[in-house]
């Protein structure tokens, strides 16, 4: 049966056409949150374009509208440049209404 979603791994259920997909642009952020459950976050390891685009051409036209969340780390920590040329894959996406 096709419902929208399939089994991967054992007795996890994840769905063929995602309503959200949370990226995380980089794994640095610059707070000290008492409750941070990230260990590396002193590291700066960005998320390449390439790896954006490929996020982004996995979007199948049939899928309906698709949330991306910017998760970090701290997004804004990659610069403004590296965040624009990530956003970029998506804006054809954004202007059709698909994400
Ligand atoms: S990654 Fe999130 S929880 Fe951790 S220090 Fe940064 S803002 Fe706080």
């Amino acid at each position: 049966m096709n419902n929208g979603r399939s089994m991967l791994g054992a007795g996890h259920w994840l769905t063929s056409r995602p309503g959200t997909i949370i990226v995380q642009p980089t794994s640095l952020c610059p707070l000290a949150c008492t409750y941070c459950y990230l260990p590396q976050r002193h590291l700066k390891q960005d998320m390449s374009p390439s790896v954006a685009a490929a996020v982004a051409a996995g979007i199948e036209p049939d899928w309906p509208l698709v949330e991306i969340a910017w998760h970090g780390g701290e997004p804004l920590a990659v610069g403004p440049q590296r965040l624009a040329a990530l956003l970029e894959p998506f804006e054809p996406l954004r202007r059709a209404g698909r994400v």
